[in-house]
């Protein structure tokens, strides 16, 4: 074991220390970072800004773009308003007001994950999980609603800036070992956030064990969402608990569980480091598998050969490419926002240059309130031009594997803005969709 990386995060109150900022930044480029960033979450580590970004690159390097606040994040006219009330330097009460307005407008709450989907236990709401498809119980724990550095097209956002309504965090394992007992069809637990990695390993512990309870054989793998192996790799190096957290990781995999890394990785800029390589082989030396996703994003990642390149380094440093996903609808989603026949088209062109054992990825999929929909692509049927689609997980199983038809349109960047084809009142789903919801 080697000493310890300095550990350096930066955010609006102390982000003109980074030397590069100053050295590569122009004055619009700053003033930017400091009008979006009262908006959005703005967090940074000096991994990320040493490692990652190729500031020759800036403002166009894919790094600096996925964690520094651009400019046309926000819309004009809301630009122009926090720009002003910041050179007229309002008093801080009129300054969050207009801010928390704007922040309304950026739908911070996207395909109803806030009020679906909570599990019930004796007739308690199950704050902190949630249980939408069969198999899968999701797990939001307490301590690990932050993350190493945000993403900009987060949309997970509002709970960075501390929106106290968002009572996504559990901190009781107790009530959802519970839960899970009364589930045995619940195979799979994921750990998810903000990035559950940043917890301390005697945190994650104590989150985890009482997971390899006997009375839940039926929970075979343990997934953690995490974007901590390219955002801060030394957590796996030579942070001072990493080889606790090892050992911890150990003991999982030696008890029978799969532990599955969902590694949440944008660009194959941050797959070429020393640290990332020497990280994934401490993570896969234990067992444990690490699986990889990315939401498709305008200005980041959106061209095929991006995306080829990243699944092949993937597969070469043994990761399994998972899942494309479509942006939600939040926050800066006019920004990033791929139309979803675009991202069709990226997908194939990027999966038809790769070999079958890069072909485990599926997508490209939105996350919407009815399931995970897959975009499989345009077709002509009786003369009629369609957009296929595809349910790879639904809020009723029933609907999976299920292909349907929406009219085409080149425009569409989410679920809501098709409509159904052949001259068809709603989607096959649509009826019972709101049956469904008002069970809840
Ligand atoms: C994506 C997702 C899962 C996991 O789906 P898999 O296809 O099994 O990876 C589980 N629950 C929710 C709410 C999800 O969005
Ligand atoms: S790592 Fe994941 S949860 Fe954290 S800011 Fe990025 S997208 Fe959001």
């Amino acid at each position: 074991m080697t000493e310890t990386q300095d550990y350096i995060v930066f955010t609006l109150h102390n982000f003109d220390q980074i030397p590069q900022v100053n050295k590569y930044l122009n004055a619009e480029q700053y003033r930017a970072i400091e009008v979006v960033g009262t908006v959005l979450p703005f967090k940074v580590n000096n991994y990320v800004i040493d490692e990652l970004i190729n500031w020759d690159n800036v403002p166009n390097d894919p790094i600096f773009i996925l964690t520094f606040p651009q400019k046309e994040m926000l819309k004009e006219e809301h630009y122009h308003l926090v720009d002003q009330a910041l050179k007229n330097e309002i008093p801080q009460i009129e300054l969050k007001k207009i801010v928390n307005s704007i922040r309304a407008e950026l739908n911070p709450n996207p395909a109803g994950q806030q009020d679906h989907n909570v599990p019930i236990l004796d007739g308690q709401r199950l704050h902190g999980v949630q249980h939408k498809y069969d198999q899968t119980l999701l797990f939001f724990p307490s301590h690990g609603q932050t993350c190493h550095a945000y993403c900009t097209f987060c949309f997970r956002w509002p709970q960075f800036i501390g929106d106290k309504n968002l009572k996504f965090a559990q901190n009781e394992t107790s009530n959802v070992i519970e839960y899970l007992k009364r589930h045995p069809k619940i195979t799979d637990v994921l750990f998810t956030g903000g990035d559950p990695m940043t917890m301390s390993a005697s945190r994650l512990r104590a989150y985890l064990e009482p997971f390899l309870s006997p009375e839940l054989d039926h929970v075979q793998t343990i997934r953690i969402g995490t974007k901590s192996i390219s955002y801060w790799p030394y957590r796996y190096i030579n942070d001072k608990d990493t080889e606790e957290l090892l050992d911890l990781f150990r003991q999982i995999t030696e008890a029978g569980k799969h532990l599955a890394f969902m590694a949440h990785i944008n660009h194959p800029a941050e797959l070429k480091t020393e640290a990332v390589v020497q990280a994934i082989k401490n993570i896969k030396a234990i067992g444990v598998e690490i699986r990889t996703q990315s939401p498709i994003m305008r200005h980041i990642n959106d061209k095929a050969c991006t995306w080829r390149d990243m699944w092949n380094i993937q597969v070469q440093l043994g990761l399994i490419p998972y899942y494309m996903f479509i942006a939600r609808d939040t926050g800066a989603q006019h920004y990033f926002s791929v139309p979803l026949v675009k991202a069709w088209q990226i997908y194939k062109d990027a999966y038809r240059q790769v070999s079958g054992i890069a072909r485990t990825v599926r997508g490209p999929s939105m996350s919407a309130h009815p399931g995970k929909i897959e975009i499989v692509g345009p077709a002509t049927i009786n003369g009629e031009e369609v957009l296929t689609l595809n349910f790879i997980q639904g809020r009723n199983s029933n609907w999976v594997k299920q292909p349907f038809f929406a009219e085409y349109d080149e425009n569409a960047t989410w679920l809501n803005d098709l409509k159904p084809a052949f001259g068809k009142k709603k989607f096959f789903f649509e009826t019972e969709l709101i049956d469904d919801v008002k069970l809840n």
